[in-house]
């Protein structure tokens, strides 16, 4: 398993903390089908059930997602990214949501021993704050919009973000139930 650029092709570890090539290519993650994605973080996912149900006369079908630890499908993917993080060594992220992600994100860093940072944009509702606090996430607020607490995470560590949403991208579609 191993990054490759879509430019150059060239190859890169999949513990490198860059998020694209020297040339500017973004990465691409290759995986042989035999190849199992290690999980070593869990706290206790389930294979939500799914409910039928009519919406504007068409049967539809919910799947439940309110189930998960976290409390929403967020769950999934913080499972899947926190894992992968761990296998590569990250000891601390920094992420910027104010919302059911950074719940969950904080919850798996807690659960894997990752030191995890939320910026949060002010006015976030208190019972959020407390929630994301509860599992030991540093919360920072910042003065203004989610996008303004975005800009303040990204400046203090950059690299980590980045790595951050590389590995989501391509580890995301790695977990299915
Ligand atoms: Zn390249």
């Amino acid at each position: 398993m191993y990054f490759y650029c879509e430019k150059c092709k060239k190859k890169y570890p999949i513990s490198t903390l860059s998020y694209r090539c020297r040339c500017g290519g973004l990465f691409r993650l290759f995986k042989k089908t035999t190849e199992e994605m290690v999980h070593t973080v869990s706290i206790g996912e389930i294979k939500t059930p799914l409910v039928r149900a009519k919406i504007d006369r068409m049967e539809v079908f919910l799947k439940m997602e309110q189930l998960q630890p976290t409390g929403s499908f967020k769950g999934r993917g913080a499972y899947t990214l926190i894992n992968q993080l761990k296998n590569v060594g990250i000891k601390s992220i920094v992420e910027d949501s104010s919302g059911n992600a950074a719940t969950a994100i904080a919850a798996y860093a807690a659960a894997a021993g990752i030191e995890c940072s939320v910026y949060l944009p002010t006015g976030t509702a208190a019972a959020r704050i407390n929630q994301i606090s509860a599992y030991g996430a540093k919360i920072k607020e910042v003065e203004g919009s989610r996008d303004k607490a975005g800009e303040a995470a990204g400046r203090r560590r950059q690299i980590r973000i980045m790595h951050l949403m590389c590995i989501t991208r391509c580890f995301l579609r790695e977990r299915n139930h």
